[in-house]
């Protein structure tokens, strides 16, 4: 092979190798940051009703406790389930809340404690759905002064001690527990700051995060913390997640919502043959 030959065989492997190397970066490139996208109130809504079936299957919420999202198309508006068992909601069982956490339609019967997420909603731009849950796993850490803090891989986003709300705080001696005004939400709001979860005392918690599936994941897996702290905690002293710890791993856990089809496979399996099952009166909304 002349020298000449030989420089332009070089120089086709050469180029042929800079396309693989393009081509490799751009799919690599696709694959990090996905073409974002449409989100609608419609998607929000239908994804809505799934997470309410995840969160009973992965026991986060049983015959009570909600899930809510931000309206796209009016962002001091969110979406919640009317007043029904959670894991037989479907999408017309959802319906939209003011800034005030009245519904939007009149006559509706709505969750008595709404205003949990009305009230982070206002107080937190940033957050975009909010979990309500009485996980028993919990609620130990919020009436102990023991805290909840991160102890194992999957809950990295916890902070490194959880806020309380103290219900005494907001609404004194002679409280309901519950959350079930815009004051006793404020409050709640205020107390959860700018962590993504916040327990309350006696009752349980709330968890909020920057889309639906993530606020599905760390309830699922802030229960999953308490109780393998507790478990922990019976059997020595617990060496904990330090800050940078959880934060890097929780930057490779939330890049990747991958356990979410399964856990919605799982989930609807569960809740189709509850609705089969559901009484005629109470499958028909309200109003
Ligand atoms: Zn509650």
């Amino acid at each position: 092979m002349s020298l000449k030959s030989s420089a332009r065989l070089l120089l086709f492997t050469f180029a042929i190798l800079a396309l693989v190397v393009l081509a490799n970066q751009r799919a690599m490139a696709q694959s990090v940051n996905p073409q974002p996208v449409q989100d609608t109130d419609e998607q929000r809504i239908q994804e809505l009703a799934i997470a309410y079936h995840i969160l009973f299957t992965q026991n986060v919420i049983d015959g009570w406790g909600h899930v809510s999202v931000r309206s796209v198309s009016n962002p001091r508006h969110f979406f919640i389930a009317r007043n029904l068992a959670p894991a037989l909601v479907t999408r017309n069982d959802i319906f939209e809340c003011d800034e005030n956490s009245q519904p939007v339609k009149p006559g509706v019967q709505m969750v008595g404690e709404r205003f949990i997420h009305g009230e982070i909603y206002r107080a937190r731009p940033d957050v975009q759905a909010v979990v309500h849950s009485h996980a028993p796993a919990v609620v130990p850490f919020g009436v102990t002064g023991v805290p909840l803090r991160p102890v194992m891989h999957m809950a990295g986003f916890l902070p490194q001690q959880v806020p309380v709300f103290e219900i005494r705080d907001t609404a004194g001696e002679d409280n309901e527990v519950l959350v079930r005004s815009t004051r006793v939400g404020a409050g709640l709001a205020k107390a959860l700051g700018d962590s993504p979860v916040v327990l309350m005392r006696g009752h349980g918690m709330s968890v909020v995060a920057p889309t639906l599936k993530m606020a599905v994941f760390r309830a699922i897996y802030t229960q999953l913390d308490a109780a393998i702290e507790l478990q922990a905690l019976s059997l020595g002293t617990p060496k904990f997640l330090n800050e940078r710890e959880a934060a890097r791993v929780n930057a490779i856990n939330e890049s990747s919502m991958r356990a979410w089809d399964y856990w919605v496979a799982q989930s609807e399996v569960v809740s189709a043959s509850l609705i089969r099952a559901m009484p005629k009166q109470i499958a028909a909304p309200a109003n």
